[in-house]
Order: C-alpha cells, then sequence, then structure tokens
C-alpha cells in the first residue's frame, strides 16, 4: 500500500520506524519470540495490528510500549521485515507527544528519561547518579513514600559485595561527540 494512502498518524508511525506496518501478515512470530509478551498488555503482533487498522492512539497507550525492551528480537524474526521493536519506539515517541502515556507505567517513562539525560550528561552511565535522579523524579512524579524507600535494603549487601560503584567510571574523552549524537537525533527528529 502506497504510504500516501495512509491515515496520517499511520504514516507518522511508519516514518519514525523506518517501516511498512501493512506488511505484516499477522504471523505472531513477533510476538512468540518477544521476551516480554507475557508481561504485556498487547502483544507486539496486536500492536502491530492495531496500527494497521488506524488505532494509532490505542496502541500508543498500551503498557506494552514501555515494557518493550528493545532487543529487537521481533524484528529480527520477522519473515516480512517489518521494524516491530521500530513501531514500538515510534509508539512510545507519539504517546510522550500526545501525553497519553498509560498511567500505569508512569515509573517507566521517570525512568527512561533519567536513563537518557544522565548518559548525555556524562557519556556514559553512572549508576549513582542514575539511581538517585530516577529515586528523586520518581517521587516527584507520584510522592509515594513506599516505592522512595523501596530497594533500600538491597544498598548494604551490594556495597558489601562491591556491587555499588560510587566512583563514575573513567569519563569520555571527547563529550563534544556526545553532544553532537544528541543534537542529530534531535535534529532529525524534528525534521521527520
Ligand atoms: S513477525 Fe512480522 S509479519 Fe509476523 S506478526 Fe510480527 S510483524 Fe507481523
Ligand atoms: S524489541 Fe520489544 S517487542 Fe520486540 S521482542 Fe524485544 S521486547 Fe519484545
Amino acid at each position: 500500500m502506497s504510504t500516501k494512502t495512509l491515515p496520517p498518524e499511520v504514516q507518522r508511525v511508519e516514518e519514525l520506524a523506518h517501516t511498512h506496518v501493512a506488511d505484516c501478515y499477522q504471523c505472531g512470530k513477533c510476538s512468540a519470540g518477544c521476551p516480554m509478551a507475557e508481561q504485556m498488555d498487547v502483544i507486539p503482533s496486536t500492536i502491530l495490528r492495531m496500527v494497521q487498522m488506524g488505532d494509532v492512539v490505542d496502541a500508543a497507550k498500551t503498557t506494552a510500549v514501555w515494557q518493550c525492551l528493545a532487543c529487537l528480537t521481533c524484528s529480527a524474526r520477522c519473515p516480512k521485515s517489518v521494524q516491530v521493536a521500530e513501531v514500538m519506539d515510534a509508539l512510545k515517541q507519539i504517546a510522550f507527544e500526545k501525553k497519553i502515556v498509560n498511567k500505569k507505567i508512569k515509573r517507566t517513562v521517570v525512568f527512561q528519561k533519567t536513563f537518557i539525560d544522565t548518559v548525555r550528561r556524562n557519556g556514559r552511565l553512572n549508576e549513582i547518579e542514575l539511581t538517585g535522579f530516577f529515586k528523586f523524579n520518581g517521587f516527584l512524579s507520584d510522592f509515594s513514600i513506599p516505592k522512595l524507600l523501596a530497594d533500600t535494603q538491597f544498598a548494604i549487601p551490594m556495597i558489601l559485595r562491591n556491587k555499588l560503584h560510587f566512583k563514575p567510571g573513567s569519563p569520555v574523552k571527547d563529550k563534544a561527540v556526545v553532544r553532537r549524537i544528541f543534537a542529530k537525533c534531535l535534529k532529525e527528529e524534528k525534521s521527520e
């Protein structure tokens, strides 16, 4: 099917995901190989079907798109070369832009945003910074004291096993490269 004949929201998914959702013939191989399918509210092949049918908003509202690990197993297994993982990513972006992120998954969104901000600042992951900012931003998102304190019992055993690295790893030599990568991604995103 020509992209021009598709509803605009489906076109947007295809542009972001660089794939043709109409190529999906619902064989289910993507869902069968997905390590998260059992936890998802809607399995990947059904997400594809929803997008094909123009039901992009409901697909973007699922928790599944945020539970996706971006492991690419689905894309690799697809006999029609549909970029399923990229469709999941595109739906995440649409959910974020339209402010229709599923409320059940609020903390996952906070985690992903905090993770990417940490990498943007440092050029690599800083575990302590990620943990601190995630706890702080997560608390601001729901003011949940139990969630704020959750996992704290693991801190001492982790320190004793040398699994909590307080010292950040060796700094990235050229942080300007990291800045350029982020700037390029954001520029491409705006131009799409
Ligand atoms: S594996 Fe490909 S063709 Fe099969 S259901 Fe998934 S997206 Fe569709
Ligand atoms: S990329 Fe996401 S949807 Fe695809 S197999 Fe991995 S977890 Fe499942």
